[in-house]
């Protein structure tokens, strides 16, 4: 029997490898992302919690595709902002994906917060529906704090200005496979690989 086939929502490669290497050990699987398969409208993420929007593409990637469907949404959430920049944390700047102006922005709104008060965390909700419209969802979250300036060129988004509990590193200094191991995407594709397995009659 073939593999069976599970799209992830989304067009960000580092994203299909890493749930790739997640879902390997715990079931053969044939994963493809957006680019893979026909295109479609994509909604607007419009719900009101990571969860929400996690299932928002989730459910219309397995409408579209008529494919099981993981979709990922996360972000940074600070406490000083009441968890803001949260679910908006893509296009906190005003413009989606600009990374560099939503970092910039997140300092300027942290400049006079101390240090003892610039905690928060980065979280990940990740959900699979099936086609026949069964849902799950997990979440991922990896506390820390957020620091005055930037530091290091690996990762993205906020990475830079990001220290996890326990480390002195900011997540841009750490190597992908150590930021894996600990972050909230990682957290979440690996709480969802056993969800994963059943629900597609692997071994899990
Ligand atoms: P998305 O869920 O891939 O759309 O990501 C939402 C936004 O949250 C990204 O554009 C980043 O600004 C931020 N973000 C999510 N995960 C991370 C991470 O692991 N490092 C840095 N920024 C992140």
């Amino acid at each position: 029997m073939s593999a069976p086939r599970l799209l992830l929502a989304t067009r960000n490669a580092k994203k299909l490898v890493e749930l790739r290497r997640i879902l390997e050990p715990v079931m053969e699987i044939e994963l493809v992302g957006l680019d893979d398969v026909p295109a479609y409208d994509e909604v607007p993420e419009d719900g009101a919690t990571f969860a929400d929007n996690a299932l928002l593409k989730a459910r219309e990637g397995a409408r579209h595709t008529g494919l099981p469907t993981i979709a990922d949404d996360s972000g940074i959430a600070v406490d000083a902002l009441n968890g803001m920049p949260g679910i908006y944390s893509a296009r906190w700047a005003g413009r989606h994906g600009d990374d560099e102006a939503n970092l910039r922005l997140l300092l300027g709104q942290l400049a006079d917060v101390p240090a003892e008060r610039r905690g928060g965390a980065f979280v990940c909700a990740a959900a699979l529906v099936t086609p026949d419209g069964a849902e799950h969802v997990v979440e991922g979250h990896m506390p820390g704090t957020v620091v005055d300036a930037p530091r290091g060129s690996g990762g993205f988004g906020y990475d830079p200005i990001f220290v996890p509990v326990g480390e002195r590193r900011t997540t841009a200094e750490m190597p992908a496979a150590e930021k894996d191991a600990i972050s909230h995407r990682g957290q979440a594709f690996r709480a969802l690989a056993p969800v994963v397995a059943r629900t597609l009659g692997g071994a899990g």
